[in-house]
């Protein structure tokens, strides 16, 4: 698989080597994560990749208890929900990611604001293995 196109493939292709990856308009500046072919701002289409700090904050959070498939595989679900936030990392962008170190069932008690660090997490096996982000707290 090619890394070189600004798609969520390339993006995820990335992760698997821990690393977090945006894409930069060569006309704009905007810096897009994840990545795009094509600027929404100023429809620019020369992209560059540039690499996340992996520092952030987060912004906002849900507790998740009804799991996708890929979540209930990993171990998440009505008994053992998690969090799911938005991060807004110190380059500019925000992305969702699952937030790890906090407790999903104590939702009052998640800081928004708190400061954040990326997190690479390995799931699955064999074919299934991906590299999925999160974020965990910095403190
Ligand atoms: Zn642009």
């Amino acid at each position: 698989m090619s890394k070189t196109e600004f798609t969520g493939e390339s993006f995820y292709e990335f992760l698997k080597e821990c690393r977090l990856m945006g894409s930069r308009c060569q006309s704009c500046e905007a810096l897009h994560l994840p990545p795009r072919a094509l600027c929404p701002s100023c429809h620019g289409q020369e992209m560059k990749w540039e690499e996340m700090g992996g520092k952030g904050k987060l912004v906002a959070f849900t507790t998740v208890h009804i799991a996708p498939t890929a979540m209930i595989q990993a171990g998440y679900g009505r008994d053992n929900p998690y969090c799911c936030g938005i991060v807004q990392l110190e380059e500019g962008p925000s992305i969702s990611a699952q937030i790890l170190g906090v407790d999903p069932t104590k939702p009052q008690d998640i800081a928004i604001g708190m400061e954040v660090q990326v997190a690479f997490v390995k799931r699955g096996t064999g074919e299934d293995e991906g590299t999925i982000l999160a974020f965990e707290g910095a403190g």
